[in-house]
C-alpha cells in the first residue's frame, strides 16, 4: 500500500498531506502547504480548530479510533504530525496506509523524557543531570544526590511546564510526588542558566540538513515568552549547538523539522533540555524573516522535495500572545498594526484561557536588540 504511494519519489502539489493534531503548528503548516497547492486533511478530537479552519478536510475523532485513523491515512500521500503526544498506536495505524514522517519511532523516543534522555546520553550529547523516579523512595535518593532546588517532571505528556514541580527543599518531596500524580518521572538538577537557546533544523529524505542558527528564548511561567534571532551568543557556541542538533537529527533519522532546546550555563557550556520533533514556537519568526519558513521546510522534507534556503532577510524577535492578554477584553489589534515592521499572527482559537497560546507578534529589524524592544512595545500597546 505504501509503495503504491511511491514512498521514495517526491510528492508534488495537488497531493493530500495528512496532519495529526490541529493546533497552531498545524495551522501554519497548512497555510504553507495550501499556498504551494497541496491539499491538507487534519485529524484530532476537536472541532473548528486552528488547523481545521485552514485545512480542506477536518476529521474529528479520538486518536484511539484506529479505523478513523486508517481512513484518514488512506486518503493522504503522506502523514505528518504537529503535536508529539499523538499515541504511538495512532502513528502505527497511519503508517499502514501512508508514509508517516517523521517516523513513529521518533515520536516514541521524544514523547517520554526517560527515553529521550537515554537517547541523548547514548549519542554522547550533554543533558541536564537527572535521575529516573518511580517511587517516593527513589525521589528521596535523587534529591539527596542532586540537591535542591530540583525540578520533578513527569516522564510523559509534559509541555509548557505542565506536569512539573519545583522541589525547593527536602520537605517538599511528598508534596511534589503527589502533585505530579505519583507517576514515572525524572528529577532534574536546577540549572542556574545564563540563557536559553534553541536550534530549529530540518533533514530531508536524502540526508540534506539545514538550520536557522541559534535562537534565544525567554520563558515566563515555563511557557515560551519571547524569541530573538539570531541569539546573542558567540559564533563558536552557536556552531556547537548546530552541530549537536545535526547529530540529533542524523541519529534519529529525522525526515522533517526538529527543534533542540538548550540551557547555556554560566561557564558557557551547552546542556540539552529537550527535543521537539516538529516545527517549534521558537521558530515562528522564520515565517516572516526567512526565505523558507520552518513550516514550508517541514512540508518540503515530508514530501521528499529539496529543502529551501534558511537565509534570514532580517533579524527578528517574536513575542507570544497568551490568553491572559484578553483579561480586560479583546486586545487592541489596530495598535499592533500601527507598527510597520511588526507582523500579527492569530490562531483562530475561540476561547482565550490564561496561559493558552492565542497568537504571536514578530518584529523585524537589522538590529536584533531593536527588534526585541519593538516586539515588546507592540505587545504592550495591545492592552494599553
Ligand atoms: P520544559 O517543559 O522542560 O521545557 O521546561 C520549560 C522551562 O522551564 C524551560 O525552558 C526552563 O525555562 C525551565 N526549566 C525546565 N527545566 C529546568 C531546569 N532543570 N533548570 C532550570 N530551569 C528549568
Amino acid at each position: 500500500m505504501i509503495d503504491e504511494k511511491c514512498a521514495n519519489s517526491p510528492i508534488g502539489p495537488g497531493a493530500t498531506i495528512g496532519v495529526l493534531g490541529s493546533g497552531q503548528l498545524g495551522r501554519m503548516f497548512a497555510i504553507a502547504a495550501r499556498r504551494m497547492g497541496y491539499r491538507v486533511h487534519t485529524f484530532s478530537p476537536d472541532y473548528d480548530t486552528p488547523t481545521g479552519q485552514i485545512a480542506d478536510v477536518e476529521v474529528v475523532a479520538p486518536y484511539d479510533d484506529l479505523r478513523a485513523v486508517a481512513n484518514f491515512a488512506r486518503q493522504a500521500s503522506v502523514v505528518t504530525f504537529e503535536f508529539e503526544n499523538v499515541p504511538t498506536a495512532t502513528a502505527e495505524a497511519a503508517a499502514r496506509y501512508a508514509p508517516v514522517r517523521p517516523k513513529g519511532s521518533i515520536l516514541h523516543t521524544t514523547q517520554q523524557r526517560i527515553r529521550e534522555k537515554a537517547f541523548l546520553k547514548n549519542a554522547g550529547l550533554p543533558v541536564t543531570p537527572y535521575r529516573e523516579i518511580r517511587s517516593l523512595y527513589e525521589l528521596q535518593q535523587a534529591v539527596f544526590e542532586l540537591g535542591c532546588p530540583a525540578i520533578l517532571k513527569t516522564a510523559a505528556f509534559g509541555y509548557d511546564g505542565k506536569g512539573q514541580f519545583r522541589i525547593e527543599s527536602p520537605d517538599h518531596m511528598s508534596e511534589g510526588w503527589n502533585a505530579i500524580g505519583r507517576q514515572e518521572a525524572v528529577l532534574e538538577a536546577f540549572i542556574d542558566f545564563e540563557r536559553e537557546i534553541s536550534v530549529v533544523a530540518a533533514r530531508g529524505e536524502d540526508g540534506q540538513f539545514v538550520h536557522y542558527g541559534a535562537i534565544e528564548n525567554q520563558h515566563s511561567r515555563h511557557i515560551l515568552d519571547v524569541s530573538i534571532a539570531p541569539a546573542r551568543v558567540t559564533t563558536a557556541l552557536a556552531n556547537e549547538a548546530v552541530e549537536m542538533t545535526r547529530c540529533v537529527l542524523e541519529r534519529l533519522g529525522v525526515v522533517g523539522v526538529l527543534c533542540v532546546e538548550f540551557f547555556v550555563t554560566r561557564d558557557a557550556k551547552l546542556l540539552i533540555n529537550e527535543l521537539a520533533p516538529r516545527p517549534h514556537n521558537s521558530g515562528h519568526f522564520t515565517v516572516d524573516a526567512c526565505v523558507t519558513s520552518q513550516f514550508e521546510q517541514q512540508l518540503r522534507a515530508v514530501c521528499g522535495l529539496r529543502l529551501g534556503s534558511t537565509e534570514m532577510h532580517r533579524p527578528a524577535a517574536m513575542a507570544n500572545l497568551l490568553g491572559d492578554l484578553w483579561a480586560t477584553g479583546e486586545p487592541d489589534w489596530t495598535a499592533a498594526a500601527a507598527f510597520p515592521d511588526v507582523k500579527l499572527h492569530l490562531y483562530g482559537k475561540l476561547e482565550p484561557r490564561p496561559g493558552r497560546k492565542m497568537g504571536h507578534l514578530t518584529a523585524l529589524n537589522q538590529d536584533p536588540e531593536e527588534a526585541y524592544r519593538t516586539v515588546l512595545n507592540a505587545r504592550q500597546s495591545l492592552t494599553r
